[in-house]
C-alpha cells in the first residue's frame, strides 16, 4: 500500500473525456527538460546541414528542415513551461497548446522535405513536395477549429500525415537511408502508446518526448549521412 502511495506522488488521476490531464510538478519538470535540452543541438544540427550544402536548393532545404526541428523543441518547451507556471497565463497557455499541436504538422512536413527535395522522384510523386505543406496547413485549420474536441481524430490526422508522404518513397531510384527513415517512423509509433498514457503511466508525456527525440535523431542522422554528407563526398570526387 505504501508503495502505491509513493508511486502516485508522481502521477495524477487520468483526465475525463475531452479534458486535459493535469501533470504533477515532477511530470511538469520532466516535460520541460526532455525537450529544452534538445533546442541547442537542433540549432547546431541545422547549422551543420547548412554548412554541408553545395547549392541554394540544399541550403533552403537545410533551413526548412532545421527550422522545423528547432520549432518543435522550442515551442514544446515554452508550452510546457507556461503550463507549469500558469497562474496568470491562462489565455497564453491555450495559445501555446494550439501552437504545440500545430508545430507537429509542420515538423512532419519539414522532416520529409529533405527526402522530397534532394532525391529524384517520379513525376507524380514529385507533387508530394508541395502536398505535404498543404496537409500541414489543413491540419493547422483543424487544430484552430476543433482543438482538443476529438482527440482520436487528431491522432488519426497525425498518423495519416506521418505515413502518407512515405508512399512516394517507393518511386525513388536511390533508396539509401529509407531503412533509417522507417526505423524513425517506428519509434514515433511506439511513442504514441505513451502519448496516450497520461494518468496510467507516470511521466508518460516525458517518455513520449524521449521517443520523439530518438526518432528525430535517427531521421537527422539519415538526412545528414545520405543527403548531405554523401552528396558532399560525391561533389568532392567530381573535382
Ligand atoms: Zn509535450
Amino acid at each position: 500500500m505504501k508503495r502505491v502511495n509513493s508511486f502516485q506522488r508522481f502521477m495524477n488521476r487520468r483526465a475525463s473525456a475531452n479534458c486535459r490531464y493535469q501533470p504533477t510538478r515532477y511530470e511538469h519538470a520532466a516535460n520541460c527538460y526532455t525537450h529544452a535540452l534538445l533546442i541547442v543541438p537542433a540549432f547546431v544540427g541545422m547549422a551543420l546541414l547548412h554548412r554541408l550544402s553545395d547549392n541554394g536548393w540544399e541550403r533552403i532545404t537545410a533551413w526548412v528542415y532545421g527550422m522545423g526541428l528547432c520549432a518543435l523543441f522550442l515551442v514544446s518547451t515554452v508550452f510546457h513551461i507556461i503550463t507549469w507556471k500558469r497562474s496568470h497565463m491562462r489565455s497564453m497557455e491555450h495559445c501555446f497548446h494550439v501552437c504545440d499541436r500545430v508545430v507537429i504538422y509542420f515538423f512532419i512536413a519539414a522532416s520529409y522535405t529533405p527526402w522530397l527535395n534532394l532525391r529524384e522522384l517520379g513525376p507524380l510523386a514529385a507533387h508530394m513536395r508541395w502536398f505535404v505543406w498543404l496537409m500541414a496547413a489543413a491540419g493547422t485549420i483543424y487544430v484552430f477549429n476543433y482543438h482538443e474536441k476529438y482527440k482520436v481524430v487528431e491522432l488519426a490526422f497525425y498518423l495519416m500525415m506521418g505515413f502518407f508522404p512515405a508512399s512516394v518513397m517507393t518511386s525513388m531510384s536511390n533508396t539509401e537511408g529509407l531503412q533509417e527513415l522507417a526505423c524513425g517512423g517506428l519509434i514515433y509509433c511506439l511513442g504514441v502508446f505513451f502519448f496516450k498514457s497520461d494518468g496510467r503511466i507516470p511521466f508518460a508525456h516525458a517518455i513520449w518526448h524521449v521517443f520523439v527525440a530518438l526518432a528525430a535523431a535517427v531521421h537527422y542522422y539519415a538526412i545528414w549521412k545520405y543527403l548531405y554528407k554523401a552528396r558532399g563526398a560525391d561533389s568532392l570526387l567530381q573535382l
